[in-house]
C-alpha cells in the first residue's frame, strides 16, 4: 500500500435520517429511526469518527448525508463539519468548504486525511426511487430529493461534485441499464460497482455487467455505523492525497485509476445497523405522518419500473 491510498466514497457514520437542528440548543433532533438505532448502537461524534478512521489508515473519508425525504433536510453532515473546530488541539484543519472537503493533519504524526462532505440523494426514475451519490459538496448545500434523476445529476455536476450512481440493481437503485445510460451520456462520473450493504447476488450481477463493459469496480462500504467503514473501499494512487482537490478525484475516477477492495458486510451487522432500525421506525413514522409515509413505503416496495411518471 506504499504508493496507494484508501478512499471511502460512500459511508454513513450513523444511522441516516433527516435531522433538524434545534435552533435553541443547536443540537440535532433525531428522527424515529435514529432514536431506535441509538438504543443499541453507540452514536458517534466527529472525534470518534475521525480517530477510528485514522486508526484504520483511511486516507480519504466521505461522510454521506441522506436526502431521502422531501419533507426534511438531513443536516447531519453540516453538523459534523461544524463540530470539527473542537478537534483543533489535535489536528490542524484546512477548510475547502466550497469544494466540500477539509484536510486534517494529525499534530502528533503529521499524517493527513481528507474529510469529504457528501450526500446520497433519492431521485425519481420513471416512478422508481433511484439513489445517486454526490461527493464533494458544501456541507450546507442541499439538493432536493424526489426529482427526476437526469435533472438531479446535472444539478450536482454543475456544483462541481463527483457524481456516481448508487447500487443500481438494489432496492432504491435506478437499474443497471439506466446507470450505463447516464454514464455513457457523461451525466455521471462513475457507477458504484460493489456496495458492502448490498446482497452478494446483487454485487455479483453488477460486477459481471461492469466487467462486460470494460469498467472497473468502484467499491464502497455504504455502512451505517462508523466502525463498519473499513469493510470495502477503493484504492487510488498516493499523489491524489498529496495535493487533493475535487477535480483530481474526479479525474482519477474517470481515468479508472482505482481498484476496488471487495468485502461484504455480514448479515448480522447489516441487520443491526440498517434493517432493524428501519423496521422499528415504521410504526413511529406511521403515527407521525401517516399519509406521507404510506406513499413513501409504497414507492419503495412497489417501484413502477417501466411506466413513465404522469404529471398533472
Ligand atoms: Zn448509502
Amino acid at each position: 500500500m506504499a504508493n496507494e491510498i484508501k478512499a471511502i466514497l460512500h459511508n454513513h457514520p450513523h444511522f441516516y435520517g433527516p435531522c433538524k437542528i434545534d435552533s435553541e440548543t443547536n443540537m440535532p433532533e433525531w428522527s424515529a429511526g435514529e432514536w431506535m438505532y441509538s438504543l443499541y448502537n453507540q452514536a458517534p461524534n466527529i472525534r470518534g469518527i475521525i480517530e477510528y478512521s485514522f486508526k484504520k489508515n483511511i486516507d480519504i473519508l466521505t461522510l454521506s448525508g441522506c436526502q431521502a425525504h422531501k419533507r426534511d433536510v438531513d443536516k447531519s453532515i453540516q453538523n459534523y463539519f461544524n463540530q470539527l473546530s473542537a478537534l483543533k488541539k489535535d489536528f490542524e484543519i484546512e477548510y475547502h468548504l466550497d469544494e466540500g472537503f477539509a484536510n486534517l493533519f494529525k499534530r502528533s504524526s503529521g499524517k493527513k486525511m481528507v474529510l469529504i462532505s457528501g450526500c446520497e440523494i433519492r431521485t425519481d426514475h420513471q416512478g422508481r426511487t433511484a439513489d445517486i451519490n454526490v461527493i464533494g459538496i458544501h456541507p450546507g448545500t442541499y439538493i432536493e430529493p424526489g426529482e427526476n434523476i437526469d435533472e438531479t445529476v446535472k444539478k450536482a455536476k454543475d456544483l462541481g461534485a463527483l457524481v456516481t450512481v448508487c447500487h443500481p440493481n438494489s432496492a432504491n437503485g435506478c437499474g443497471i441499464d439506466k446507470a450505463f445510460g447516464l454514464y455513457n451520456k457523461g451525466l455521471v462520473h462513475g457507477i458504484e460497482g460493489f456496495n458492502a450493504m448490498a446482497s452478494e447476488t446483487e454485487n455479483e450481477e453488477l460486477g459481471e455487467a461492469l466487467k462486460e463493459k470494460g469498467m472497473k469496480i468502484l467499491a464502497v462500504p455504504d455502512s451505517h455505523h462508523y466502525t463498519d467503514v473499513n469493510i470495502a473501499y477503493s484504492i487510488f494512487p498516493k499523489e491524489l492525497l498529496e495535493n487533493f482537490s475535487r477535480e483530481k478525484l474526479i479525474e482519477n475516477v474517470q481515468q479508472k485509476n482505482f481498484e476496488g477492495i471487495l468485502n461484504q458486510l455480514s448479515f448480522s451487522r447489516r441487520f443491526k445497523t440498517h434493517l432493524l432500525p428501519m423496521g422499528l421506525s415504521v410504526p413511529m413514522n406511521l403515527i407521525k405522518n401517516p399519509r406521507y409515509f404510506i406513499k413513501f413505503l409504497k414507492s419503495s416496495i412497489f417501484p413502477k419500473k417501466d411506466e413513465p411518471k404522469i404529471y398533472n
